[in-house]
């Protein structure tokens, strides 16, 4: 119903704000945006929206942002990219309290429907060790777990956390597993941004300056995918509103090395630059892919857009931003 109030928890953050903004266009006229940031903070903010900013490691603020609620998602996490999350490892860990704490105040007001976003370092690390992946990550590789130590922990216990919720309590939970969301409104400075991001402001900085080099993290040939932000959105609302109970994946499958990464950018910006790499710099596991079997066969739907495509307008945006003079909004 378009006049539900739903709640996006991390509603200031970069999916956050873009769901917010999505629901707004489908007619929705009851939202509640929470974020720990001064409003002045958030990726996107908009008037007509029931803003908060609290604290949801907090009980109080969790009952506060579930009261009357019908459907929460959680978005609210502390995170950034590879460089954030392996020296904060105990600061991730605490966003435990925030899932929590949300779980039990959608208990308690009778929420119809929880959506959690889990995360693509769940997955055990001795699945990742190539860059061979023919077959991208199933959801089954989470167990036996060994998953992205702080973060990754983080993740799989409050994944979990939601199964019970359900199995005990009777709460509807749904969890996706994110594969690197990307795209406009993300965070592109400042030491939380991700690698598309990241590799934008390198080679839009280097073209403005006149620079002829740019420095990659790691050697370059690690692999990963890349999820466009529409995407995301598409299958954060699909899943919600399905009956499938168990943790899917939302991930893109075109795989690239971090230089395929770094060609496309230079093919967007029209210039060819000389790549020096920072091997101590730090680059997370070898090879990652999403297996898009188990969505596909559960919603018949898995996230299609090129990279091609989404890198150009992550690209465009953020030449606007750096051009205007902006500074990133940052997480957390
Ligand atoms: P983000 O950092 O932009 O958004 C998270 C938001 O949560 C931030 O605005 C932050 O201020 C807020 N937050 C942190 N602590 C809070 C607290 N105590 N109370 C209230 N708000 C709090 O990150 P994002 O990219 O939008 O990610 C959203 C969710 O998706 C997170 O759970 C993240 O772990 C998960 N995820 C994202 C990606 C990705 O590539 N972006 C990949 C995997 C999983």
């Amino acid at each position: 119903m378009k006049d539900d109030l739903i709640v996006v928890a991390g509603g200031g953050g970069f999916i956050g704000g873009h769901l917010v903004a999505d629901l707004l266009r489908q007619g929705h006229t009851r939202l509640r945006s929470v974020d720990i940031k001064p409003f002045e903070e958030w990726h996107q903010r908009f008037p007509q929206v029931e803003n908060l900013s609290l604290d949801l490691r907090q009980r109080e603020s969790c009952l506060t942002a579930a009261k009357g609620a019908s459907l929460i998602y959680n978005l609210a996490a502390d995170m950034g990219g590879m460089g954030f999350i392996e020296s904060h490892k105990a600061q991730c860990m605490l966003s435990v309290l925030i899932n929590t704490h949300l779980l039990m105040a959608a208990r308690e007001s009778g929420v119809q429907r929880f959506y959690y976003s889990s995360s693509a370092c769940v997955y055990a690390a001795d699945k990742q060790t190539t860059t061979e992946l023919d077959e991208g990550l199933k959801e089954a590789d989470a167990y036996p777990a060994m998953p992205e130590d702080g973060y990754g922990w983080e993740k799989l216990f409050s994944e979990r956390m939601c199964r019970h919720f359900r199995e005990d309590f009777g709460l509807t939970t749904r969890v996706a597993r994110y594969h690197n969301i990307y795209g406009p409104h993300g965070t592109w400075d400042g030491g939380r941004e991700k690698a598309p991001a990241a590799i934008c402001r390198k080679v839009i900085l280097a073209k403005m300056a006149g620079v002829k080099e740019i420095a990659i993290w790691g050697d370059g040939k690690q692999t990963r995918s890349f999820t466009y932000i529409d995407d995301c959105l598409v299958g954060t609302q699909r899943l919600m509103h399905s009956e499938v109970t168990e943790p899917l994946n939302i991930g893109s499958d075109q795989m690239v090395t971090i230089n395929q990464l770094v060609d496309i950018v230079e093919q967007i910006a029209g210039i060819k630059l000389k790549r020096t790499y920072d091997l101590s710099a730090p680059k997370g596991v070898r090879g990652r892919n999403s297996n898009n079997d188990r969505i596909q066969q559960l919603l018949h739907w898995a996230p299609s857009i090129r990279l091609e495509a989404g890198m150009e307008k992550t690209y465009a945006w953020i030449y606007d931003q750096i051009q205007s003079g902006n500074k990133s909004k940052q997480g957390g």
